[in-house]
């Protein structure tokens, strides 16, 4: 990684029309051949059939890759129909890029969907710059390896296609490089690997998000409002977290710490709040749909188990949020408890930071987040230790307000000056500066 102080409006704003390329939900006969175009983007949408889709949305990419990569192997599904599918819709990507790519152009390709598609591009257009970017964890060998071989030399090689390749932090990088060393024999001197006639560099950007929204949002009436009736209705001290209802996010693991804490700190009985939303994502899965029931049951429980007439301990939404109802919680609530059990970066526990104009709160943080090897001031627990999540939270509503301070400013300052925007010119930057390096490493 390497820090820019460039902001939001210098990179993109050098460059000419950006020209998006996307799966479209709607059909190509009910788009009706409508081109999508503001001032800075053309939309190109890419059309999949449904069965196509399913098997390869549905079915490579969150039956497999997803659960593989979050280390629930247990969960992962190795289906031919799916790999067939997911090669079938990668072409269909690369078709549309065929049709819209210029010469000199650079091409960006994000995630797990999308990687055999750099190779494609490569091959036929071998002077572009291409990047891609890897946005959930890249797995331990160990469990790669779990891939049929053809599959998972199609996924290295198909990555490889591209001139930079990022991941959230360096661990992932490294289970990259050893990937790229075991499955295609490709060795790498520090962050380079050799290709014969190209080296690809592979690095971390740690994605962020824009700051400054964040924070200049701390005023906003409509968030003022949500934050000011929260903490009237509410219990004394508020816990709040926020996630997409998912086996990767802890969310059970949550539950069961914040029952020991009710159990070993009696005295906070009647004084906490916690706020937990759950936002609803692939509940048409079935794996999903249990995992909703059991959250359902276990809020239940340690509601009916330790509540009164007067207090409810767990206030459960499932539903997503609106903007001020969202940055209202995050600057009303005392402790932001964010217990992934594996995550590629997680971005609530940056946007809660960057809300935090008041420089209050605690952030509890899961060490198996991607986040937590940049936010070392939070209270960094192990989600599977529920012993652990309860003192955690134990120690955040004892902490003194000077120390919420010094430990919060650390982390505002951190993702003030690597946000978003950063971000983007932090990869775009190495990108125009390879031949530089090539000629350096000759
Ligand atoms: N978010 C949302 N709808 C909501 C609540 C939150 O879209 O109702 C946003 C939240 O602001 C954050 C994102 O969802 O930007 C979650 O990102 P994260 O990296 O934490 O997890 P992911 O869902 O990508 O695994």
């Amino acid at each position: 990684m390497s820090l820019t102080a460039e902001r939001k409006d210098s990179f993109f704003s050098k460059q000419e029309k950006i020209q998006w390329i996307g799966y479209s939900e709607q059909t190509e006969e009910e788009l009706g051949g409508l081109s999508i175009e503001n001032d800075s983007f053309q939309v190109h949408p890419v059309f999949i059939p449904e069965q196509v889709n399913e098997d390869y949305y549905e079915g490579f990419c969150n039956n497999l890759i997803w659960p593989l990569c979050h280390y629930f192997p247990y969960l992962a599904r190795f289906e031919d129909h799916y790999f067939e599918a997911y090669k079938t819709a990668n072409k269909l990507f690369f078709d549309k890029v065929d049709q819209v790519i210029q010469p000199g152009d650079t091409i960006w390709v994000q995630d797990y969907q999308l990687m055999l598609l750099p190779e494609m591009i490569r091959q036929k257009y071998p002077d572009n710059k291409i990047g891609f970017f890897f946005h959930i964890p890249f797995p331990s060998y160990e469990l790669f390896r779990m891939l049929p071989v053809i599959w998972r030399k199609a996924i290295v090689d198909g990555i490889l296609g591209a001139d930079v390749v990022g991941f959230h932090t360096n661990d992932y990088v490294e289970n990259f490089l050893k990937a790229a060393r075991l499955v295609s024999g490709y060795g790498n001197k520090l962050h380079y690997v050799h290709m014969g006639n190209r080296i690809v560099k592979i690095d971390s950007f740690p994605i962020s998000i824009d700051y400054e929204k964040f924070n200049g949002s701390y005023d906003d009436p409509e968030v003022a409002e949500v934050r000011d009736q929260s903490r009237a209705s509410l219990m004394e001290k508020i816990i709040f977290s926020v996630d997409r209802l998912d086996y990767s996010k802890g969310i059970r693991h949550r539950l069961h710490g914040f029952t020991k804490f009710l159990q070993d700190y009696p005295q906070w009985h009647g004084k906490v709040s916690f706020v937990m939303v759950v936002v609803p994502s692939r509940d048409t899965i079935e794996q999903y749909q249990f995992m909703k029931m059991e959250i359902d049951q276990t809020v239940g429980r340690i509601n009916a188990a330790y509540g009164d007439i007067y207090w409810q301990p767990i206030i459960y939404q499932y539903r997503s949020m609106s903007y001020p109802e969202l940055v209202g919680m995050y600057t009303a609530s005392d402790v932001a408890l964010i217990t992934p059990l594996r995550d590629g970066m997680n971005l609530v526990c940056k946007e809660f930071v960057a809300s935090r104009k008041d420089s209050q709160g605690v952030l509890i943080l899961s060490e198996m987040a991607g986040a937590a090897q940049e936010l070392g001031e939070a209270l960094i627990i192990n989600p599977f230790d529920i012993n652990g999540i309860a003192q955690a939270i134990q120690e955040a509503f004892e902490m003194p307000a000077q120390e919420q301070t010094k430990r919060m400013d650390a982390m505002r300052e951190r993702i003030r000056d690597y946000d978003v925007f950063a971000w983007t010119n932090d990869f775009f930057t190495q990108m125009m500066m390879l031949e530089q390096e090539y000629e350096r490493l000759k």
